[in-house]
C-alpha cells in the first residue's frame, strides 16, 4: 500500500551531491532543533565528517536521524589540530567534501577551526559556511543593549592581574562588549569591573535556548551584590554597555550654543548641540532662547561712555 504522506511529514533531510570543499557547520547552543535544514543536508551528504568532539556530533546526528553510514568521523580540536589538519587537507586535495562542526554554535568563534579554514583556503579549496546559532549573537539579541556596534572579546584571561589589564584595555571601547566567562568566575570579573566603572550597565545571559535560560541586568555594582552571581551554573555570556559619558559642564554647553548660534538658527543650533552632547533637544532649545535673549539685551544696551555721554 502506498502511503500518501502530506509533504510536511516527509523527511526534510536531503541527500545531496556536495561540491568538494570544507563545510563549516554551525550547530545548536542548546535546543537541538535550532539546527538548520541545510546543516542536516550537509551532515548527511559530506564524504567525511570532522568534529571537535565526535561523540557530540554523533549525538546530534542521532537526534535528527542523520546516519553516519560508513563515513569516517574524525576528531579535530585544539590539541590534535597540527596532526589532524594534514589528513583533512589531503582529503580536500583528493576532492572530498568535509563537514566540520565544533561542540556547539559556530566553529571558529572561540572554538577550533580557524587554522583549518585558513589552510584550506590558502591551498585553493573552497570553504563553505553554514550559518546558524552563536552564543555571542544570541546574547546580544536578547540583551537590550545597542547592537549598532559590538566587539566580541572571547574569554577573559583567568588570572587576576591579566584579567584587570584585559578589562582596562577594552572597557572604554565605543561599542557593546560581549565576552564568554566561566560561571565560577563571573563574580570575580564583576568585582574587577566595579573598581573601574561600578555604574556600567551589565547583562549576564545564562543557558541561552535551554530550559533554565535567564537574563540578569543591572549596573556592575548591582550585579556584583546579587547573590545569584556567586552560585551561577551553566553557560554564560556577559555583555557591557558603552560607558556613560560624563555630563558636560553648563559653561561648556553655553559656549558651544553661542558659537553655533553665530551662524545657525536657534532651533538648528539646539539640535546640533543636543546631538553633540547627547542631551535632550528641548532643554537645549530653551537654553538657546535664554542665551539669545541675553545676547539681544546686551546689543540693545548703550555702550558705557557712548555718544550720549553716559
Ligand atoms: N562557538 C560557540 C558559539 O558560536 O556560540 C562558542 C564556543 S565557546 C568554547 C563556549 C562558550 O560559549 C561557553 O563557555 C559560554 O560562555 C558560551 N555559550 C555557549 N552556549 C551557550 C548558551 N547556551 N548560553 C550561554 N552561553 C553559551
Amino acid at each position: 500500500m502506498e502511503l500518501n504522506l502530506p509533504s510536511r511529514l516527509v523527511a526534510h533531510v536531503e541527500a545531496l551531491r556536495l561540491d568538494p570543499g570544507l563545510y563549516l557547520v554551525a550547530t545548536p547552543i542548546g535546543t537541538a532543533r535550532d539546527i538548520t535544514l541545510r546543516a542536516l543536508d550537509v551532515l548527511n551528504s559530506a564524504d567525511l565528517l570532522a568534529a571537535e568532539d565526535t561523540r557530540t556530533l554523533r549525538h546530534l546526528m542521532d537526534i535528527h536521524g542523520v546516519p553516519l553510514r560508513r563515513r569516517r568521523l574524525l576528531s579535530y580540536h585544539d590539541h590534535n589540530g597540527d596532526r589532524a589538519r594534514p589528513v583533512l587537507l589531503a582529503a580536500l586535495a583528493a576532492g572530498a567534501s568535509i563537514a566540520y562542526a565544533s561542540d556547539a554554535g559556530t566553529p571558529l568563534v572561540a572554538d577550533p577551526g580557524y587554522r583549518l579554514a585558513r589552510d584550506a583556503a590558502q591551498a585553493g579549496h573552497r570553504v563553505h559556511v553554514l550559518p546558524g546559532p552563536s552564543a555571542a549573537l544570541a546574547a546580544l539579541s536578547l540583551s537590550g543593549l545597542p547592537s549598532d556596534r559590538f566587539l566580541f572579546l572571547g574569554f577573559p584571561p583567568p588570572t587576576e592581574a591579566a584579567r584587570r589589564a584585559w578589562l582596562e584595555q577594552w572597557i572604554w571601547t565605543d561599542a557593546t562588549l560581549i565576552f564568554f566567562e566561566s560561571p565560577r568566575r563571573v563574580n570575580r570579573i564583576l568585582e574587577d569591573l566595579c573598581e573601574i566603572d561600578p555604574n556600567r550597565y551589565t547583562v549576564v545571559a545564562r543557558e541561552l535556548t535551554k530550559k533554565f535560560e535567564e537574563i540578569i541586568r543591572g549596573s556592575a555594582a548591582e550585579l556584583a551584590a546579587d547573590p545569584r552571581m556567586a552560585a551561577l551554573k551553566g553557560e554564560i555570556v556577559v555583555l557591557l554597555d558603552r560607558a556613560t559619558p560624563p555630563a558636560p559642564e553648563a559653561d561648556q554647553v553655553d559656549s558651544r550654543l553661542r558659537d553655533l548660534m553665530a551662524h545657525l538658527s536657534v532651533r538648528d543650533a539646539a539640535k546640533q548641540a543636543a546631538e553633540e552632547f547627547g542631551l535632550p533637544r528641548r532643554d537645549l532649545y530653551q537654553r538657546a532662547l535664554v542665551l539669545g535673549r541675553d545676547q539681544e539685551g546686551r546689543q540693545d544696551r548703550p555702550e558705557a561712555g557712548g555718544a550720549d555721554g553716559t
